[in-house]
């Protein structure tokens, strides 16, 4: 968005939300992603779920009331970042469809992609060993094992990551959003 003297509006920023359940594939197509974006000047702070539960949500659990929490402290940084024009990217399960709606109500520029996979396929790939824990009981509260997760209704965009690369999908999403004119040059926006 350019203000009347050409310069960017704090409202050119951009909140690029994946959801998904674990091991689906967001942070590995958020850092490819961020270097996609990256070359084409704009400026990412990535907030990824696993990394925060470092930091910003240390202590926090994996109760529908902490995992809300998390999923809100994300949304209030993101929603910071956003005005101040940067394009966020985070990627967090966030299993619940009201408190995503929570973030895209308050960050407003919002662009929700589900990055979808079956279950038997993120079983067979279960990177960090995940899923056998969640079967055998050992990981309690596992979203899509024995914890809910609710689909995303109206996504900005929906990546099937048991049928496409990562390549295919870091594609899709940078089509969208230049469709949607979301990823306007720097250079064309400020005089
Ligand atoms: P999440 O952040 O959703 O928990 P990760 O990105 O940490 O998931 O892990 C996804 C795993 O699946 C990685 O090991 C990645 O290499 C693998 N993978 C296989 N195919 C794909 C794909 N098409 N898109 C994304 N990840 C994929």
């Amino acid at each position: 968005m350019t203000s009347s003297n050409g310069h960017r509006t704090p409202h050119a920023g951009l909140t690029i939300w994946l959801t998904g359940l674990s091991g689906a594939g967001k942070t590995t197509i958020a850092d490819r992603l961020e270097t996609e974006l990256v070359a084409r000047g704009r400026r990412v702070e990535k907030l990824d779920g696993d990394v925060v539960r470092q930091h910003l949500s240390k202590g926090l659990g994996f109760s529908k009331e902490d995992r809300d929490e998390n999923v809100r402290r994300i949304g209030w940084v993101a929603h910071r970042l956003t005005h101040h024009g940067a394009t966020v990217i985070a990627s967090v399960i966030s299993p619940y469809r009201d408190i995503r709606a929570e973030a895209r109500e308050l960050i407003g520029d919002f662009f929700e992609i589900y990055v979808k996979c079956a279950l038997d396929v993120l079983v067979r790939r279960d990177p960090k060993g995940l899923y056998a824990k969640a079967f055998s009981g050992e990981i309690p509260n596992f979203t899509g094992v024995s914890d809910p997760y609710e689909e995303p209704l109206f996504p900005e965009l929906t990546l099937e990551t048991a049928n496409e690369t990562v390549e295919q999908s870091v594609d899709r999403i940078i089509t969208r959003l230049e469709e949607a004119g979301l990823l306007v040059e720097p250079a064309a926006t400020v005089a």
